[in-house]
């Protein structure tokens, strides 16, 4: 059969469940999709003899009627998930060669309900990132890129392989991370679907830590059903992580379309930017509009603290972030660089292994910690942070969900924002607030630029309601229609 590798999540279920193709043969032809699209640099590790023997394994279960969620169903993991005896590298020269003895939480559940790991997929050097330009594994090629470009488009960050590889068809459906936006604007630049559940719906033990206040797994997948299904998956309590919730997870991929009759979907004045583009105007205008059409009602909100979100953002993620990668000074593991002496080590191992915009961080981050600033920076963006869930509090006040654009552009250039970081961190207006205030946001694919490139719709819900996040998702789905398929999208 060909045209294997398009399949999604739950069509392929379906087929596999129906003995009407083996586990061996999908994966097999994700391996060939992947291996036709390398010019993308999705994939910073590709483990195809691991896939073919989890593939078998699931074909033996399948063969006796057993099997789990995803019995069967190849996926690709962010490089940032811990994989037990696969190299992790979170896109850094740190830990190039760092192979963790442990399985994250996350990847371990995927494993157990039969999922097949085809590799690990590229990423802004620790995450940090929105064009994953700054991966130490070199940039990753946007599928939508116009053919003979000079120079090709960004996937958007830091979650751009499993974006691009998502999009392209190298696989179904990929796990992401999102600290500031990570998934969701991927997913806007890529034309797929992505999700980022609340703080707490997904274990993040076993993800290399960015920003430990801000840090959610989350799904990629074509559509908002398979979306669904993978996130079902990988989410739930663990004990290992402090901050994950013991709450029992929701079947979200029994979610049907039609069904948000009666809803009150809330658009947040805050969010029409001076200078945005009209089109992103007329996308988000014409996104109301489907859901009026479909039953809900439309309603302003205002969100005051918004113009500070990003300010605050740019505090609280490096201050954790200077945290977090302390720990990485050549003594246990990762890169060692010998010095004259220990000092001198730690400060070799750590110049040759961050890249540039990671030592950005680091230096943001310990500054505003430091003794004479940690109350006008730290403290402060603390404080407004309160103010920026407060005001999501009052706005779910008068409505179940907000509407709003996921990315205030379609994908520029590689190289395009690299010198500006300012305009970089521009791209996450839309969706740091919601990594502020720990709610769950999705991202749908819902229309095309004028120059022919994918622009998504953000859906912002409560704290663990995701099941109105699919419901809406679905909605916007079905009304957008959105079935371009990029230019690079690999046949096999
Ligand atoms: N682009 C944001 C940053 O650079 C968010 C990254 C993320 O979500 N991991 O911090």
């Amino acid at each position: 059969m060909t045209g294997l590798n398009r399949l999604g999540l739950v069509e392929a279920r379906d087929l596999l469940r129906r003995r009407a193709i083996s586990a061996v043969e999908l994966a097999r032809a994700c391996l060939a999709a992947m291996e036709r699209g390398r010019a993308l640099n999705a994939f910073i590790t590709e483990t195809p003899e691991r896939a073919l023997a989890m593939a078998e394994a699931a074909d033996a279960r399948l063969a006796r009627g057993e099997g789990g969620l995803l019995e069967g169903l190849p996926i690709a993991v962010k490089d940032l998930f811990c994989t037990a005896g696969v190299r992790t590298t979170a896109g850094s020269r740190m830990l190039a060669n760092f192979v963790p003895p442990y399985e994250s939480t996350v990847t371990a559940k995927l494993w157990a309900e039969g999922a097949v790991l085809l590799g690990k997929t590229n990423l802004d050097e620790f995450a940090m990132g929105s064009s994953n330009t700054t991966s130490a594994f070199g940039p990753v090629v946007n599928p939508w890129t116009p053919p003979d470009v000079p120079q090709p488009l960004v996937p958007g960050g830091s979650s751009g392989g499993s974006a691009a590889a998502v999009a392209a068809g190298l696989c179904p459906a990929a796990t992401g991370t999102d600290t500031g936006g990570s998934i969701r604007q991927p997913a806007s630049f890529c034309g797929i679907v992505g999700i980022k559940p609340t703080y707490g719906r997904c274990s993040r033990w076993g993800i290399v830590a960015f920003a430990s206040s801000l840090d959610q797994a989350g799904a990629f997948a074509r559509s908002v059903a398979d979306a669904a299904l993978l996130l079902r998956a990988m989410a739930g309590f663990d004990p290992k992580d402090g901050t994950s919730a013991d709450l029992p997870v929701p079947d979200w991929s029994a979610t049907r379309a039609g069904q948000v009759r009666g809803l009150r979907i809330g658009i947040p004045k805050e969010y029409r930017l001076d200078g945005m583009p009209a089109e992103i105007e007329a996308l988000w205008a014409r996104g109301a509009e489907w859901l009026r059409a479909q039953g809900a009602e439309i309603v302003e909100v205002s969100l005051p603290h918004t113009r500070y979100a990003l300010p605050t953002y740019y505090i609280v993620a490096p201050a954790e972030a200077s945290s977090n990668l302390a720990r990485y000074d050549g003594m246990r593991y990762g890169l060692r660089v010998p010095g004259r002496d220990l000092v001198d080590t730690y400060k070799k191992t750590r110049a040759e292994g961050f890249g540039a915009e990671v030592r950005r961080r680091i230096l943001i981050g310990t500054y505003v910690l430091s003794a004479g600033y940690y109350d006008a920076y730290y403290l402060k963006a603390q404080k407004v942070r309160r103010r920026i869930v407060e005001d999501f509090e009052a706005a779910f006040a008068h409505c179940d969900a907000l509407l709003t654009p996921t990315a205030p552009s379609a994908a520029f250039r590689i190289g395009e924002k690299s010198d500006d970081p300012v305009a970089m961190y521009l791209n996450d207006v839309f969706t740091v607030t919601v990594n502020l205030a720990g709610l769950p946001g999705i991202s749908v694919p819902a229309g095309l630029s004028t120059e022919g490139l994918p622009l998504g719709l953000q859906v912002i819900g409560r704290p663990w309601d995701e099941a109105t996040l699919f419901e809406i998702g679905l909605a916007l789905e079905e009304a957008a229609g959105f079935v371009a398929r990029p230019a690079g999208a690999v046949e096999v």
